[in-house]
């Protein structure tokens, strides 16, 4: 598949509630940033997040990273599905069940994508505290295709337990 010719900022949600999720978040920062055709550009803060669906799982850490790629979408998501596997994520289970990590295009340029395996803006941004607020930390200024400003997103979003970790 051919690259991209222009490099396009994206926004990575990553997330984490089994084996170590600082680490393996942390870990995650530097695969993505190691990929050919990737650049890091900013990472958000660290930030706890309540379980989303089934409660009987642990907490998880989330973040947000963007970065100037000159990969396709496609491309893009191959490579970070490579890194959950690498990193021990398996796929089977209940839906939003725990997992060692968890790695969603959020917005890849000003692109809106409708694929059978790939949607984006991703699904849920404008309900989900732990995508909005770190992204919006690092890209307060962020107009989301088809949503609207970030920080009006925001707004109409409840914390719900969100924490920034110290
Ligand atoms: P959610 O997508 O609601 O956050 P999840 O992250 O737990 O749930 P997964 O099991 O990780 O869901 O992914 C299911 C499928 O979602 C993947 O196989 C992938 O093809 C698809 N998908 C669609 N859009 C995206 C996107 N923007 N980023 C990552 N995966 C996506
Ligand atoms: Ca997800
Ligand atoms: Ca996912």
């Amino acid at each position: 598949m051919p690259s991209e010719v222009r490099a396009q900022t994206a926004y990575i949600g990553l997330g984490s509630n089994l084996e170590q999720p600082v680490e393996q978040i942390k870990a995650a920062r530097l695969a993505i940033a190691a990929l050919d055709g990737v650049q890091e550009l900013a990472f958000s803060s660290l930030y706890r997040s309540p379980p989303m669906g089934p409660q009987d799982q642990p907490d998880y850490v989330n973040a947000v990273m963007a970065i100037a790629t000159t990969l396709t979408p496609e491309k893009l998501l191959a490579c970070l599905q490579a890194i959950e596997n690498s990193q021990g994520r398996v796929r089977k289970g209940l839906r939003w069940g725990g997992r060692t990590l968890d790695l969603d295009i959020l917005l890849y340029g000003e692109r809106q994508i409708r694929l059978p395996h790939l949607i984006v803006p991703h699904v849920g941004i404008a309900e989900r505290a732990f995508v909005l607020y770190p992204l919006f930390e690092i890209a307060p200024e962020l107009t989301v295709p088809g949503l609207g400003r970030l920080a009006e997103l925001v707004d109409n979003c409840p914390r719900d337990g969100l924490e920034r970790i110290a």
